[in-house]
């Protein structure tokens, strides 16, 4: 890979160089006021774009440390947890309840499609002594949104805390931690907040730390506990050496969101998600998603008979520098993922479109030259 190299996976996405700047920033004590100040203006601002109130943490670890943090902290041996599995990162929370020695109550979602909240609603109804339930609301290995709003609503009637994984829609999609009610929401560095890969976010309730304090399981690096009481030292610090660097990276990226605003971010996100839709139906390619639960920062798109994964994506990389991601698990090879978060606008779809139609037409596909840019051309001139 070289820097022209254009990222349309689903993360990590392309950094801008006022963050790549920032990162070049020297090295500060990390007990030290500096960095207390940069850690505490860091932390406010996650917590501004999670829409809460609560504090929010800092891991030094990619989007799976948040993960495991999460259920780590509140899962110990025997207790139930409702998970939502409808794809590699549901099934990913699953693993990690049991794990942590959870008995763990499944629902199952055919991948494509988002959890429907009455079915949600008659689990938990069902199963009123589970401690948690765990959902993924950008489901990025099927490219499907599930409805945090209807099933935030949902758990505010049941003690069972309420677990969100947002790594690939925080800041991309809508997720007011607080309004809808989660409990505890984890995020990634490296997909619509746009900066490198390698640091998570957590923040975490009342609720979820009432159960947090009674658990006991067993847990260290990602003790939350201890992340709560290094955050509340004059100056802010983080129980363990923080990445500084990546701190650095993160006060940028999220100033540079809040600078755009979330509204306008989010609405940026759903025009480039409906371009990509449009550009590759008029390309005669379809979607994978079950309509009406596409997500707002990617977009899964069957592989078509008579091109291969490797021919596919192995052209638009060898021959136009240009990376879209693979199917996971039993759609390796299926599917094929165009990721439009972050910074990713209509210049990089358009670039995308181009060689993604000049790479199919060189493998035998027909439609009219120009047709997939067209369609998105017309969904940016009328947003
Ligand atoms: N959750 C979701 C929805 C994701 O898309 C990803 C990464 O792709 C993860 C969790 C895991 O994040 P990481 O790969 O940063 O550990």
């Amino acid at each position: 890979m070289d820097d022209t190299t254009l990222l349309m996976i689903p993360g990590p996405t392309t950094v801008p160089k006022r963050v790549l700047d920032a990162m070049s920033q020297p090295i500060v004590n990390h007990r030290g006021a500096e960095y207390g100040e940069i850690l505490g203006e860091t932390t406010a601002m996650m917590s501004d774009v999670f829409q809460t109130d609560n504090p929010s943490y800092l891991l030094t670890g990619s989007g799976t440390s948040a993960m495991e943090a999460a259920i780590a902290n509140i899962v110990e041996k025997g207790d139930k947890v409702i998970n939502v599995v409808g794809g590699k990162f549901g099934q990913r929370l699953q693993q990690l309840t049991e794990v942590y020695g959870g008995e763990s109550i499944e629902i199952t979602v055919p991948w494509g499609h988002a959890v429907d909240p009455a079915e949600v609603k008659r689990v938990v109804e069902e199963n009123d002594d589970a401690k948690a339930l765990t959902l993924v609301h950008n489901e990025s290995s099927t490219a499907v949104v599930n409805p945090i709003k209807e099933v935030g609503e949902i758990m505010k009637d049941y003690d069972t805390l309420f677990v969100v994984d947002t790594v690939s829609s925080l800041a991309g999609d809508n997720v007011k931690v607080q309004d809808y009610g989660l409990d505890i929401c984890l995020t990634g560095s490296q997909k619509c907040i746009a900066a490198p890969p390698g640091m998570a976010a957590i923040t975490v309730n009342d609720d979820a730390w009432n159960v947090i304090e009674k658990t006991n399981s067993p847990r260290y690096y990602l003790d939350l506990l201890k992340m709560k009481k290094s955050g509340e030292k004059q100056p802010a610090q983080t129980p363990y050496t923080p990445n500084v660097s990546m701190t650095y990276a993160m006060k940028e990226a999220l100033t540079m969101v809040l600078e755009e605003g979330l509204d306008a971010r989010i609405k940026r996100h759903h025009v480039g998600a409906e371009a990509t839709r449009a550009a590759a139906q008029a390309l005669g390619l379809e979607l994978f998603a079950n309509e009406g639960d596409y997500s707002n920062t990617l977009t899964a798109i069957k592989m078509p008979e008579g091109v291969t994964d490797d021919q596919l994506r192995g052209t638009m990389r060898n021959k136009y520098n240009i990376e879209l991601a693979g199917g996971q698990d039993h759609l390796k090879g299926n599917v094929f993922r165009i990721g439009h978060m972050g910074l990713t606008g209509l210049f990089e779809l358009s670039a995308t479109f181009t060689c993604l139609e000049m790479t199919l037409k060189e493998f035998g596909f027909e439609f009219e030259t120009g047709a997939g840019v067209a369609a998105l051309e017309e969904v940016y001139l009328k947003n």
